[in-house]
């Protein structure tokens, strides 16, 4: 009746946790999203082009004006030298974007090394283009990888590896020696990177992100995707980028045109003016959103929560297992959203199996006084769940 990999499909944890959120009236720091409306020079772009500009279909791998943007944007940013008419698509979303990647490089049978924890869509996604997951486990603190990992993983059968970085929801970036670690192994076993890059622009204190798509090898058989609904703060805008050179760009165009064929394209417009015109934006929202983390680090250590490094992304996680909580991640968030009134994402659902369980990941893009309620409400979590355990 159904297709098996999406009748045995758990709804996401995003939608799940969310939903908790609204039914019991909670905090959300669970879902990433700003509670700010993002930009407005940006949004006023979007209205503009709406009442004025075309809003009939745009040519198929994306509007001109945004495709010159973005290449200009990885040019200065990033390093990269991009053919904008061959190398940049856009797409609706970074979601889009993983789709095409998977439906159009894999064939049945290939293998496809993936990174747990991994964000909930990858694994689903490559099975239902026919791939088989081989999953390489990360662990606290530091969420790395090394070469006997990559030994183990990679074979002649590996198409395709997916890498995230910085890294949902570890909040970490790959260092720099182990990208290079990973390109050799590409280029050793003839292997495609689809580069999860849509937190690139939000990295705190000074570090930078680099782009594996920069490393020896790989300028050829790297699919690098972004974000703009991440670059500006506006996660319901689904405006996505694929990059890869020609003959890549080629294949991932066939996908897009059957999934969506085209993104709207006001919004396309407003995130060409975007990216011309935000010089500021990208100097200050790191550091705000960095202040924002320290804000909600802080009012979890009042509490007494032990959280771990927090180098970019929008998350912040705790240590559940180190700040006196002795349920499971996902059993105490649960007791969070629905008692205590405050929603956090459990780690333990971006892994398929051995799973870490003691991490409960948190948003922190929001207001001082939301933050710092957050933490006094999980605090209160973390009261209940030892009474619990107690009685
Ligand atoms: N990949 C990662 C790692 C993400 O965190 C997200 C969204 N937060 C996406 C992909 C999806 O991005 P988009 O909303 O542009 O589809
Ligand atoms: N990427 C967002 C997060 O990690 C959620 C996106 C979604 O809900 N699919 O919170």
């Amino acid at each position: 009746m159904a297709n098996a990999v999406y009748a045995a499909l758990p709804t996401t944890i995003f939608a799940v946790m969310s939903g908790l959120a609204r039914e019991h009236e909670a905090i959300n720091l669970g879902q990433g999203f700003p509670d700010q409306p993002g930009p407005e020079a940006i949004r006023r772009a979007a209205a503009e082009a709406v009442l004025n500009g075309d809003n009939q279909y745009p040519p198929m791998g994306g509007v001109p004006e945004l495709r010159a943007a973005v290449a200009r944007h990885y040019a200065r940013f990033q390093g990269l030298e991009l053919d904008w008419a061959s190398e940049v698509t856009v797409t609706s979303g970074a979601t889009e974007a993983l789709a095409c990647a998977f439906l159009a490089l894999i064939e049945p049978g290939d293998e496809v090394v993936l990174f747990a924890p991994l964000y909930d869509a990858y694994a689903p996604m490559v099975r239902r283009a026919g791939g088989t997951p081989v999953i390489v486990r990360l662990e606290p603190p530091h969420w790395r990888f090394d070469r006997a990992a990559l030994e183990a993983a990679f074979s002649p059968r590996t198409r395709l590896v997916a890498l995230n970085t910085p890294l949902n929801p570890t909040a970490t970036l790959c260092p720099d020696e182990d990208l290079a670690l990973l390109a050799e192994f590409c280029v050793r076993f003839d292997t495609v990177a689809v580069c999860d890059e849509v937190w690139e622009q939000v990295v705190f204190d000074g570090a930078v992100h680099r782009p594996l798509m920069g490393f020896p090898g790989m300028r050829e058989r790297t699919v690098k995707i972004g974000s703009a609904g991440k670059m500006f703060a506006l996660t319901g805008w689904k405006v996505g980028f694929l990059i890869a050179a020609p003959p890549l760009t080629q294949v991932l165009a066939k996908a897009h045109q059957f999934l969506t064929f085209t993104t709207p394209p006001n919004l396309q417009s407003a995130v060409a003016f975007g990216l011309a015109n935000s010089d500021a934006w990208f100097e200050t929202m790191p550091g705000e959103l960095a202040a924002s983390r320290d804000h909600l680090a802080g009012a979890l250590r009042r509490e007494g929560f032990a959280t771990l490094p927090s180098q970019g992304t929008y998350f912040l996680n705790v240590d559940l297992a180190a700040s006196g909580v002795t349920e499971d991640d996902k059993s105490f968030c649960l007791r969070a959203v629905k008692e205590a009134g405050v929603a956090a994402i459990p780690v333990s659902a971006f892994y398929e199996t051995d799973p870490v369980t003691s991490i409960a990941r948190l948003c922190f893009a929001k207001r001082g006084q939301t933050l710092e309620e957050g933490a006094r409400r999980l605090a209160r979590a973390r009261d209940l769940s030892i009474a619990y355990k107690a009685g």
